[in-house]
Order: C-alpha cells, then structure tokens, then sequence
C-alpha cells in the first residue's frame, strides 16, 4: 500500500470549526480548512495518529460502511496534497537536543520525505567559516547548536571590549584572548558533538583559504575587510575548490546574502561582469568609492545583525541540505533591519565566456578587475 503508518504532522493541530468545517494547522500561511458536512474526512483525519494504514481502513470502514478503501486512500491523499502528513518513523535520533530542530524541518518534509535525513545531512557537514567578527562570532553560535559533524575557523583578531555588545561568544574575561582560541572553547562546551578547528590567519589570497578546504562541503564568508576585495579572494578560492559559499556582508541598517555554486550559479566575477554590462555607474561608483579610502566606524547593532545572522545560516543549511529551496543563489538576498522586510534582487546568470574566474574569460577585458588591485591582497 502506498502509506504506511501516515499521521498529520504532530507540529500542527486537528480542530473542529463547527459541524461541517475543520482545520489542521493554527498558524497563517499554513493552515488548511476543509469542509465536512458528513463528518468523513475529520473522522479519518484524527485516526491519523500512526497506526497501520490497514487498521485505519478497518476503523473508517466500521463507522461509515459506504466508504471504499479507494475511496479512503483518496481522503489520506487529500490530507497529503495540503502536506499536512507525513509518515511516522521511528525515532532515528536519541538526541534530544535536535529534536526540535528535526519538528521544523518536518514542515518542509511530506509523506516521501525524512525529516531526520535534514538533521543526518547536518551532522556529516564540514562547514569552514572564515571570520570571527561580528558575522562569523554569531553565525558560528547559530551552526553549533545545529550540529555539524566540524567546523573549521579561520580568523586573526583579538577579542575587544567593543565586541561584547554583540558577540555573544565572548566574555569580558576574554578581551585581548585571540578569537579562535575563546570560540575553539565556548563552542566545545556548548556543543560537544562538533569538532572544532581553528586557524589564526589573516586571508590575503586564495591560496590562503585552499589550504583549509579539504573534506568541507560549505565555506561561510563572514569576512568583507577591504570591501568587495575580499568576497573577490574567497570566490576565487571556493570557484578553484568548487565548493558552495554563502556569503553575509553587512551595512548600515541593511544586510546581504549571496551564494554562489561554482560552475551552476553566477560567481562574484560574474557579478562584476553583470553590474559593467547593465548599470553604466558602477564603474564611477566602485572607483569614487574606493579612492575615497571609506573607513567608518564599526556599525553593528545587534538586534540588526543578528536577522542578517539568521538569514546566512538558514541559507547555509538550506544549501546543504535542501530542506528548502535557498534564497540567495546567484541573487542578493537583502534585509532591512529597520522594518524586518526583505527582497531579492534581479539574479545575475553565469558568463561562461566571459567570466575569468568560473569561465573561459580573461580579467584583462574588464575594466572593473584593475581596480580591485589591493596593497597586501595576492589575487593572481
Ligand atoms: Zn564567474
């Protein structure tokens, strides 16, 4: 039989609005209301608890004898198509710290699916993080409790007391403590399934991150020091290891996440290429910018940074596990942290010709690269 043992996901409540309504499900969006007038489909729908799909034809076919089992597999297909059901498994995990975890997943997960194949995927990842900041300290909090089976940090920085507002890994004990060394601790004692590998080093080249990208499976860039440069550096690395890389960078009150999946999605050269082509200033304006020598203070409000948080890590499980579809391949997906709204830009494609990093193109062509020439950053 097509079902086994189906029962409507324990994350959503069976109710009765009246005699000839009900609905499963109580939050908006996802809260799907059927009309009942005999009572069937309520009846069949609270049988699915988890008992034998055979018990409950059985059980269906007692109280209402004019029922067809084609005809009661067609209500449990109904339930189905709104995905409200899945099938009960047995417990594959006794770790109770995912069990909630896997529940959210399981909203994502229909009768075909696995909800604890999300968490499985989790668990075998090597995810490499670069950067401890004001990104990476918390995204690295935010991927501890999801259980990646490693994580591998690279960053070179000193904890400050103008990091304590926002990075909630450090403590005041550990001002002037490198970095890597108080998350390799706060992460063991949080989580310690994962395994944890630091590395102190300031990325100025590809070769810089290729050494680290053995075995991993997603590289996170929470680094953006010098602007734009860096992103360049770290995509030339991923696109060499062919690895997915979400990248976050933050602004004022907005924040960005783009992903690129080397040789399917538009890298960041390809994004460079995109801009050069279709928007005539941006030539002017990266160059203004740049001479500029732009240096602001450290803009980081925490309640801002952490929606950009949650959105690079979200994605990064997304991109993993695909228990979603992600937001932010080959497009930038922005949040303004002044209203919590979000959008996402126009995508940009892939220029296999064109592109010198992901394609057969050559930086020489392209006026944009000479300006990305930085003192102390190695690129070619
Ligand atoms: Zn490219």
């Amino acid at each position: 039989m097509k079902y086994n043992r189906p029962r409507i996901k324990p994350i959503y409540p069976l109710y009765r609005l009246d005699k000839t309504y009900f609905r499963i499900g109580a939050q908006l969006g996802i809260t799907v209301e059927f009309g009942d007038p005999e009572g069937q489909l309520y009846s069949l729908a609270s049988k699915l608890n988890g008992q034998k799909v055979s018990d409950i034809v059985v059980e269906m076919q007692k109280k209402f004898p004019e029922l067809t089992v084609d005809d009661i597999i067609s209500g449990i297909d109904l339930l189905d198509e709104n995905n409200v059901l899945e099938e009960t498994l047995p417990d594959e995990t006794d770790e109770e710290r995912y069990l909630p975890n896997i529940s959210y997943f399981s909203r994502f997960v229909g009768m075909n699916g696995n909800r604890f194949e999300v968490q499985r995927k989790i668990h075998e990842s090597t995810i490499l993080l670069l950067g401890l900041g004001g990104g990476g300290s918390n995204i690295l909090t935010l991927l501890a409790g999801l259980g990646p089976k490693k994580i591998i940090i690279v960053d070179y920085d000193r904890v400050e007391m103008g990091n304590l507002g926002r990075q909630f890994l450090f403590r005041e004990a550990d001002v002037g403590k490198l970095k890597t060394e108080v998350a390799k601790k706060a992460i063991n004692e949080m989580n310690s399934d994962v395994e944890i590998e630091v590395h102190n080093q300031k990325i100025q080249s590809p070769e810089d991150i290729l050494q680290y990208t053995d075995g991993v499976d997603l590289v996170i860039c929470a680094i953006d020091e010098p602007p734009f440069i860096i992103h360049r550096v770290v995509n030339k690395a991923i696109v060499a290891a062919d690895l997915p890389c979400v990248f976050g960078a933050s602004q004022v009150s907005r924040g960005r996440v783009y992903t690129v999946i080397p040789y399917v999605t538009g890298c960041f050269d390809c994004l460079n290429l995109n801009f050069s082509k279709h928007d005539p200033k941006f030539l002017d304006q990266f160059v203004g910018f740049r001479e500029v020598n732009f240096n602001p203070p450290s803009i980081a409000y925490g309640p801002g940074m952490f929606q950009l948080v949650s959105s690079i890590v979200d994605e990064a499980i997304r991109v993993l596990t695909r228990y979603a579809k992600p937001q932010s391949l080959g497009t930038q997906f922005e949040i303004n942290y002044e209203d919590g709204s979000s959008f996402t830009h126009h995508t940009w494609p892939r220029f296999e010709d064109e592109c010198p990093t992901c394609g057969n193109g050559s930086a020489e062509d392209w006026q944009i690269f000479q300006y990305y020439q930085n003192k102390g950053i190695k690129y070619d």
